[in-house]
């Protein structure tokens, strides 16, 4: 653990660097707890410049938690639409609503209540409670556990809950009883901007004096490498089934992966099956019902945290039979002028925006 000289050193240094240097952030003008916690649901996982428009519309539309405890959900999957991860999206909205229900409306100011909130775990918490409510509680997000590793050649890099807990020890050590908010974004904003993976900018880092893998020259060598499970790769085909000039959209079931979100048809290939075939099956046991596949009208490559997938998209007509389905929550056909109020996942938005691009196609079969 540090000394007390050199915590003083980290802290003073790393003020001054913020005030010189922090980015000018759509979350960074508010004390608003409210918005703070929407900042950090979106942050999580997601890099800023992704954040920064989705931020900015949701503000628009959810100013407040009691505006986003009655929207409705699809309109909050809406505005969520392409930043991955859906089950934040559905977390905040429960914990707008819990916070009107149980906390008058107001984010909860201590440690005990805000860790009931739907997707606040320790990293959110210590956000929250630091940045709006001053409290002095640390943060640690992938950011702060790389500079901390660096900082005093620490071999952890919180790969498992006792490395974790060991960088918690640290980081909570260093907040600083004034400004913890400011101490803890310093940090974040340092990983970010110049502790950076591969080629950190030592010269320019405000904690060059005290950092002991910058003495040494092995930044390289901390934090130490997690780890990688190679990604499997899997192969999909999809079916943007049109009839009358409208096409069939499903809702994915409430639990589960993109749990909610609206998609088209489909499945995963079995061995040695073409896209085609693949694309009947998978409409047969799903819908019940035969389809004419008319053209391909895309190959769509997509990465999710586990799985490569390529995806086979196809126009298709309805041959034979009535849906019937129990693979999905609701489903409808829906006219391309309606379709873009339903939240898709990303995959299905690249189809989406090709059928806007070509909506032709949407009213020339009429199968
Ligand atoms: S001196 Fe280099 S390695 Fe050390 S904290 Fe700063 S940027 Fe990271």
């Amino acid at each position: 653990m540090p000394g007390l000289k050199t915590i003083k050193s980290i802290q003073a240094s790393l003020a001054k660097w913020y005030q010189q240097e922090k980015r000018d952030l759509p979350w960074r003008d508010t004390q608003d707890p409210y918005r703070i916690l929407v900042s950090e649901f979106m942050l999580q996982q997601t890099q800023v410049k992704t954040v920064i428009p989705y931020y900015q519309r949701w503000i628009k539309s959810f100013p407040t938690a009691k505006i986003l405890a009655r929207a409705h959900e699809a309109s909050v999957l809406k505005h969520w639409e392409g930043l991955g991860y859906y089950s934040r999206a559905r977390n905040l909205h429960r914990a707008a609503k819990m916070i009107v229900k149980e906390f008058q409306g107001r984010v909860p100011d201590t440690w005990d209540e805000i860790l009931k909130l739907p997707g606040v775990g320790r990293y959110t918490a210590g956000a929250v409670l630091s940045i709006a409510f001053n409290r002095n509680v640390p943060v640690l997000d992938g950011n702060v556990k790389r500079v901390l590793s660096r900082l005093f050649c620490i071999r952890e890099n919180g790969s498992n809950p006792a490395s974790e807990n060991r960088l918690w020890q640290v980081a909570e050590k260093l907040v600083p009883s004034g400004a913890p908010g400011d101490f803890n974004q310093a940090l974040m904003e340092l990983g970010a901007t110049g502790c950076l993976p591969q080629k950190p900018l030592c010269l320019l880092c405000p904690l060059n004096a005290v950092c002991r893998a910058k003495r040494d020259g092995v930044q390289a060598q901390f934090p130490p490498k997690k780890i990688k499970t190679a990604a499997k790769k899997i192969e999909v085909s999809a079916a943007v089934i049109q009839r009358n000039g409208k096409t069939y959209i499903q809702q994915r079931p409430q639990k589960g992966l993109m749990g909610g979100l609206w998609e088209f048809p489909g499945g995963k290939m079995e061995k040695g099956e073409s896209p085609e075939k693949c694309l009947e099956r998978e409409i047969m046991e799903e819908l019940g019902v035969q389809v004419t596949i008319k053209k391909k009208i895309m190959t769509i490559k997509h990465s999710y945290t586990q799985f490569r997938v390529t995806l086979h998209v196809f126009i298709c007509g309805l041959k034979q039979g009535r849906i019937h389905t129990t693979c999905c929550d609701q489903w409808k056909w829906v006219s391309l002028k309606n379709i873009n109020q339903y939240p898709f996942p990303a995959a299905n938005v690249k189809i989406l925006k090709y059928l806007n691009l070509n909506s032709h196609i949407g009213h020339t079969n009429k199968s």
